[in-house]
């Protein structure tokens, strides 16, 4: 499977769709079928919604690395709390799906920088 693209946008741009309506329900569609249709924190499968790990209130982006498929209860429970400190005093907290939540929320730049780092160590 494709992953999600990055945002949105980029649906309406890369003309899969022709509305931005139609670009978000496609962009959460691809979010949850990444996640299996599982809420990312506890694994349930009802009433799954897109959850910004940076709240958008907070300057959180409606990017896909800022999203992951979330329950409505652990995204109502999760409020305003930085993730790692609400998931981690859950009782359903699994180190699996915490290094699953990890891997995808990575920012890609980080990678970009190690590159850029390591190419000005060659040349010194
Ligand atoms: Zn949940």
């Amino acid at each position: 499977m494709t992953p999600p693209l990055h945002s949105p946008k980029e649906y309406l741009f890369n003309l899969h769709v022709t509305s931005s309506g139609e670009a978000k329900r496609l962009w959460r569609r691809h979010i949850k079928e990444e996640w299996d249709n599982e809420c990312a924190y506890c694994g349930s499968a009802e009433n799954l919604t897109i959850d910004h790990i940076v709240p958008r209130s907070k300057g959180g982006p409606d990017f896909s690395k800022n999203c992951l498929c979330a329950c409505h209860s652990c995204n109502q429970d999760k409020g305003h709390t930085p993730v790692e400190q609400w998931y981690r005093s859950q009782e359903f907290f699994s180190n699996d799906r915490w290094d699953k939540i990890k891997k995808w929320t990575k920012p890609e730049s980080a990678i970009n920088l190690y590159t850029y780092g390591s190419r000005r160590n060659n040349l010194s």
